[in-house]
């Protein structure tokens, strides 16, 4: 076995009977024991790769390949997955150890009755529910509900787990907590997981890689830290970072990248980021708030019109070209509403985009 690519999909294609085509040859690996997120804005098409991962969907064409075997015309029950939905989908009338016993007990490997409940204790023991196991679903916490969906979907030691947004219900402070428990629970048992989800601060937090998605192709397929330092395109690039990107309107012409308000040489950018040689014309210049920061001299002169707390840092916002830029500063910063002052971006840290997205720096 290859366990680099212990999941393998392969030019994965889905066009709805509609016509819509959600999903447009997709191929990536995930390494078992990894937990990957599938990242991407609403409708992309992350639930339709999980559906033809979990056996739910019939792709159009394409291939699927758990552990080295095509499992695109296997059912969904014995593809040794677990299947975690949105919703929890638990059984209403049935307690919670009789919830997450259920898969064992039924089907044509089911088990007995006192085999079955050894094994929920052992998943309900680590997913933290033992003291809930006579509780009905409705008396539950949405927290609590989710730790149960996840006991029912891991009693089956499936190979792989499918998680489809599983945080999405809970409150703010609780999501921040299960996710870090999920995490940890899933590298304990050693499973390897792909888990949904549109927020890019929860996929940074618990992937070990993340592949990001828009319009049903894969944008980026990396390791968290480079959508920041390297994005692939001008999508990846403000889709991911908080807060986000600035994004200036530029023309390269001899030698020189202009804004409409300041100049930058293209002699003085970092010559081994440039991808191709910059031909003149029109881009967009990109840079993360944190590397944009007040200074004595710099390219941008800025009438703050508002500062952000966050936490430990400041957003010091201003306007440019008619829109909204982003400063990141900390606490010290001496700087309020009203203040003039210039702005430095740090070059090495900038990007550069054709007008349809393309990153040439
Ligand atoms: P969300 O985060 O909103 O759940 P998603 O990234 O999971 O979105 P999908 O649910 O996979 O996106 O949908 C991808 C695209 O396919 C969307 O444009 C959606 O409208 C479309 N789609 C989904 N299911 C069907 C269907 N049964 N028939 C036709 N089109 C569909």
């Amino acid at each position: 076995m290859n366990e680099e690519q212990f999941v393998q999909v392969k030019h994965l294609k889905m066009i709805y009977d509609n016509g819509h085509e959600a999903i447009k040859d997709v191929s990536f690996n995930v390494k078992k024991g990894d937990l990957v997120c599938l990242l991407g804005p609403s409708g992309c098409g992350k639930t339709t790769i999980l559906n033809m991962l979990a056996g739910l969907l019939t792709p159009t064409s394409g291939e699927i390949l758990f552990d080295g075997k095509n499992v695109v015309k296997v059912q969904p029950k014995d593809r040794e997955i677990g299947y975690v939905f949105q919703n929890y989908a638990l059984y209403p009338h049935m307690t919670v150890l009789q919830n997450v016993m259920f898969p064992l007990t039924v089907g044509k490997n089911k088990i007995s009755k006192e085999e079955a409940k050894k094994i929920a204790e052992k998943y309900m023991a680590l997913t933290q529910i033992t003291e809930l196991k006579d509780q009905k679903p409705s008396n539950l916490s949405g927290g609590q509900q989710q730790r149960v969906a996840i006991a029912r979907a891991l009693v089956m030691e499936p190979k792989i787990l499918l998680m489809d947004e599983p945080l999405s219900n809970l409150d703010a402070r609780l999501r921040l907590k299960i996710r870090e428990e999920i995490r940890t629970l899933v590298k304990e048992v050693g499973i390897t997981t792909l888990f949904v989800t549109h927020d890019q601060e929860e996929a940074l937090s618990i992937g070990d890689k993340i592949i990001l998605f828009n319009n049903g192709v894969i944008q980026q397929d990396d390791e968290g830290q480079n959508f920041y330092l390297e994005p692939n395109n001008h999508f990846v690039a403000n889709f991911v970072g908080n807060p986000v990107i600035d994004n200036f309107e530029v023309e390269v012409n001899d030698g020189l990248i202009k804004g409409s308000d300041f100049e930058i040489k293209v002699a003085d950018l970092d010559q081994k980021r440039l991808k191709t040689e910059l031909s003149a014309g029109k881009y967009i210049l990109s840079v993360r708030p944190e590397n944009i920061i007040p200074a004595e001299t710099g390219e941008i002169k800025a009438l703050i019109t508002d500062v952000e707390l966050i936490g430990r840092e400041r957003i010091l916002k201003f306007d440019y070209d008619g829109k909204q830029a982003r400063s990141l500063v900390d606490l010290e910063t001496p700087i309020k509403t009203g203040d003039q002052t210039c702005l430095k971006m740090r070059l090495d840290r900038i990007f550069l985009f054709t007008a349809d997205g393309k990153r040439v720096y």
